[in-house]
């Protein structure tokens, strides 16, 4: 609120496209897609024709002992396009909760099998998955963690295996097998006692835009099977097409055993989440009620149905268009208005994995600026004076537009991000 004093907030009327449009009538590019949610732009006719067509037919109803055509056809929808081996969906209204429900699966899970041992998670070093206090607990990031630290999970921290921690002479690849080989170690010390692993396929992004190679996916999947550990997949930033497949963990050609998803899945109009679970995991929870092995969970608005359908013409629209194809093009744009960036003398670590562009700015001495001068926000400022949304992680500019950006707005983009940039490292 303080920043607000010097930097009012924004107040935004309308937005169609990748462009805001604020009640002094001045445009925004929204170059980050309103926090990562948004897919295929603002306003767009088939998601505004979906949900009107929805509002006046059923709002919402509640999801116990009740269901609904959308809530059942985005199930089946999700379930034929996932990975394969996912055959249950669980929905929640969130991205926290999503992964809330994951942690407790996981847990529940192994008790169910008779492993009531296992009450340990693993995380990855600079992991985020959401701000509640489980979904914080397997978050590593000081900043939104440290404070309430008292009160959160202690799981076990696995090397992060970023490829930017790469050292002279190592490709990403490398990073990715020496990360592995820590989680090996890892788990054959508290194999045991664990019972779920939680990762950010191929792109940490709160922490940054942190990206890996895929062989980390795939040896963690082998990892998690030797050791019977339940392997959680947290897409709720990078499914939906962001990483240049549908599902990030298509690019290591794997299957998590849970899989949550968020933001995208609904285009940026309405929070719904879903977190998809294997056979083995549903098959461990089904008993008579007295048993007491059920999954008691519930959120009021589990499964909305205005959410569903509007989530269902999203998987439409990768349906009947070429999303993937267009992304890859879009892709290949961006890598090359980006691609000057590599010779500059205070930019590191230029990155990009599908539709997600990153790099850091570093000081005159090639050293990374103490987190309290805030240079990014010289980059945001700027952004805003000349009509883009850029909104710097710490001293990571990066890129993350929806899919209708055209190549002339990626040029715009990425150069008021450069401007930005002298100004923030003068
Ligand atoms: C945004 C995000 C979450 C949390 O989702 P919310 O809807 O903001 O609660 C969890 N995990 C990842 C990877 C995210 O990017």
């Amino acid at each position: 609120m303080h920043d607000h004093e010097a930097l009012p907030m924004v107040p935004i009327r309308s937005a169609r496209g990748v462009w805001l449009q604020a009640h002094d009538g001045k445009r925004y590019l929204d170059a980050i897609s309103s926090w990562w949610v948004n897919l295929f732009g603002h306003a767009h006719p088939r998601l505004d024709a979906a949900l009107r067509e929805q509002i006046g037919t059923l709002e919402h109803v509640l999801l116990a002992g009740f269901t609904h055509t959308p809530a059942i056809e985005l199930a089946e929808r999700l379930v034929a396009l996932a990975p394969n081996g996912l055959t249950r969906v669980q929905y929640a209204d969130n991205g926290s909760s999503a992964v809330e429900i994951a942690l407790k699966l996981a847990f529940h899970h192994c008790r169910n099998r008779g492993d009531a041992q296992r009450t340990q998670f693993i995380a990855l070093a600079g992991g985020y998955h959401g701000e509640t206090l489980g979904a914080l607990s397997v978050t590593d990031i000081p900043l939104y963690r440290e404070t309430y630290a008292p009160l959160l999970l202690t799981p076990l921290t696995a090397a992060s295996p970023d490829a930017s921690l790469a050292e002279p002479g190592e490709s990403a690849r490398d990073v990715a097998v020496r990360a592995a080989d820590a989680l090996d170690t890892l788990l054959a010390e508290h194999g045991a006692s664990v019972c779920a692993l939680i990762v950010e396929p191929l792109v940490q992004c709160a922490a940054g835009m942190r990206m890996h190679d895929p062989e980390y996916l795939r040896r963690a999947r082998a990892a998690c099977d030797r050791h019977g550990v339940v392997l959680i997949a947290d897409e709720i930033a990078v499914g939906f097409g962001r990483t240049g497949t549908l599902f990030a963990c298509e690019q290591a050609g794997i299957s998590p055993d849970l899989m949550c998803l968020s933001k995208g899945l609904s285009g940026g109009y309405l929070p719904l989440s879903a977190v998809l679970a294997t056979e083995a995991i549903y098959q461990s929870f089904y008993d008579e009620y007295t048993k007491l092995r059920a999954f008691l969970h519930s959120h009021s608005y589990t499964g909305n149905a205005l959410g569903c359908r509007v989530a269902l013409e999203v998987l439409n629209i990768f349906r009947d268009e070429p999303v993937l194809a267009r992304n890859h093009a879009l892709a290949a744009h961006l890598a090359n208005a980006i691609a000057p960036l590599a010779r500059h003398p205070q930019v590191r670590n230029l990155r990009q994995t599908g539709m997600i562009a990153a790099f850091d700015i570093v000081d005159a001495h090639g050293h990374a600026f103490d987190w309290r001068e805030r240079r990014g926000l010289h980059v945001y400022r700027h952004g805003l004076e000349r009509g883009v949304v850029l909104r710097p992680l710490g001293h990571t500019i990066y890129f993350m537009p929806p899919y209708c950006i055209t190549p002339d707005e990626i040029d715009f983009m990425v150069g008021v991000a450069r401007e930005g940039i002298e100004l923030a490292i003068a």
